[in-house]
């Protein structure tokens, strides 16, 4: 086997070694058909059980929660910016949104294009470095959804928990944590994540909702941006991104193999800890971005004295094999982004080069 990088990155980000090495194993014969995945009829019997297994792993390991659906769909989360508010803001209805920062912006400002939007708590005041907290959040009458994102990949923030929004739909972009945790998925009446972070390649946009949900899109919106279209037809309306789709159902049985998401979210917590435990233990040579509280376990984002020090971290970390580590070019500073797929040994060995780092810096 080639040797492995120490890979950070945001997004598309590290997969599984063990599900690479099966879709390797599988590419050229899959399972004695004599071809690729990639070669097959999404119509045939073959490519469809692996769409139906997909659907049914990701709901197994959300517990089964009734009355939910499974869609796969393409164009990136982005595009569920604006699928949403196509879908759920009929004449005058409000959609409600938690300003979180850079992702949760963007949400909004495709919401706009289409209809009403009400922010209904922001972070802005620090300048996204702290959740907004939610606990007294109040909904107007007219509201269609409240959006959140539970994950801001850029900022590093993460909710640990999420408001009951009563009869209100909560909708929720998960890109940068689905299946991180375990999730009472009967608090949510949508989630959605683009997979190349967590559950796969780029390519597959996954939506999971409550069935009603789904059934009655306006009219007026194009077949390919309608909800229904997709459910109508178990996300095989037209061709779906059927290799994607096998990955995903891949990086679905390793969850499973990992003993299911309370070990993911052990690991996950272990993984960050150590990296947040290093950023403490510095005595204020590594600072982390972000509140402790609201801190999160799939980016960690953290700064160093001055920029010169930063771009010092950044040429060392990629001389030692390290990659993605650079924060996003609109915030800069520091990321490491540690999915579910990034191993310990990753994480271990960036611990190790930003204690020595000190050491020699300090
Ligand atoms: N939401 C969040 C939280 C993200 O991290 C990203 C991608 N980094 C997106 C949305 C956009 O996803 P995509 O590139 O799949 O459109």
């Amino acid at each position: 086997m080639n040797k492995r990088a120490f890979n950070f990155n945001a997004g598309p980000a590290a997969l599984p070694l063990e599900v690479l090495e099966r879709a390797q194993a599988e590419l050229v014969d899959y399972k004695g058909t004599g071809m690729s995945i990639m070669e097959m009829s999404h119509r045939g019997a073959v490519y469809e059980s692996v769409h139906n297994e997909a659907q049914e792993r990701l709901l197994s390991l959300l517990g089964n929660p009734k009355g939910y659906k499974v869609l796969f769909l393409q164009g990136g989360a982005s595009t569920q910016f604006a699928m949403i508010p196509m879908n759920f803001l009929s004449t005058g209805l409000t959609g409600s949104y938690v300003n979180t920062g850079s992702w949760a912006k963007k949400a909004i400002s495709e919401a706009k294009i289409i209809g009403e939007t009400h922010i209904a708590a922001s972070g802005e005041n620090s300048k996204f470095m702290k959740l907004p907290d939610l606990s007294g959040i109040e909904i107007a009458e007219n509201t269609a959804y409240l959006h959140m994102t539970s994950n801001e990949t850029i900022e590093g923030t993460q909710f640990k928990d999420f408001p009951d929004t009563s009869n209100t739909p909560l909708i929720v972009d998960m890109s940068s944590d689905i299946l991180s945790r375990p999730l009472d998925m009967n608090k949510f009446d949508m989630i959605y994540a683009g997979a190349q972070k967590n559950l796969g390649p780029s390519g597959v946009t996954v939506v999971i909702a409550k069935e009603e949900m789904l059934t009655d899109s306006p009219k007026t919106i194009p077949s390919m941006l309608r909800y229904d279209t997709f459910l109508g037809n178990n996300s095989l309306y037209n061709t779906p991104p059927s290799f994607g789709v096998y990955l995903v159902n891949e990086v679905l049985k390793w969850i499973e193999e990992q003993g299911g998401l309370a070990q993911v979210e052990k690991a996950n917590e272990k993984k960050a800890g150590s990296i947040y435990q290093v950023i403490d233990d510095s005595q204020g040579f590594y600072r982390g971005c972000v509140d402790a509280e609201d801190r999160s376990r799939m980016n960690v984002t953290f700064r160093l004295a001055d920029e010169v020090l930063e771009k010092e971290f950044i040429k060392q970390s990629e001389k030692e094999g390290f990659i993605g580590i650079k924060g996003h070019r609109s915030v800069g500073g520091l990321r490491a982004s540690i999915y579910n797929a990034v191993p310990d040994e990753s994480v271990k060995a960036l611990t190790d080069f930003m204690k020595q780092f000190q050491k020699i810096n300090g």
